[in-house]
């Protein structure tokens, strides 16, 4: 279903060439009570491409054919700023969470449903398919934001040891997080 979440910008001539894959929290802990994962995104100036719920539902935030500021600082290939090239989808873990508590969640493959690796899989084979994405283009935003790229203790960590590679049948090696 649509989710639209308004934070992105045309395209231009700049051609998609890999997937970013993301988690965060459904629900992110705030002052004002929970935020859902789309609205918050939406209130911090953030975007992405789509969302997979926990019951594998594909929330569609925003066309391909936009640019979604998902990624942030990030290097793959000798690329920066991996935003301008690269699709994202937010694997959303069950419940309402702080920073802290997403963090020990998606240590554990139970923050991950089946449900979602199958709406994954299907949506990252369309987009292979449509932009003709090499399987090592398929990259998780630790391996391209970590602490080697945003200084120690301030990379990325998601989606997280957790979560299954082996389940997006992308006949991919093992990274490391
Ligand atoms: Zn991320």
């Amino acid at each position: 279903m649509k989710y639209p979440i308004q934070n992105h910008r045309a395209r231009g001539d700049n051609p998609v060439k890999g997937i970013v894959i993301h988690s965060m929290a459904e629900y992110i802990s705030t002052p004002d009570g929970p935020s859902y994962a789309p609205d918050f995104l939406e209130g911090v100036g953030l975007g992405v491409h789509a969302m997979i719920t926990p019951n594998g539902l594909l929330l569609e935030c925003a066309g391909a054919d936009r640019i979604c500021p998902h990624a942030g600082l990030s290097m793959f290939k000798g690329l920066k700023f991996l935003n301008r090239n690269f699709l994202g989808v937010e694997v959303l873990v069950e419940g309402v969470h702080s920073y802290a508590s997403f963090l020990k969640a998606i240590k554990s493959p139970q923050a991950f449903t089946l449900e979602q690796y199958d709406a994954l899989s299907v949506l990252v084979r369309m987009w292979r398919e449509m932009f003709d994405i090499p399987t090592g283009w398929v990259v998780g935003h630790s391996e391209v934001s970590g602490d080697s790229i945003r200084g120690k203790g301030k990379g990325k960590r998601d989606p997280g040891s957790g979560f299954d590679w082996s389940r997006l049948n992308l006949d991919r090696e093992e990274v490391a997080q």
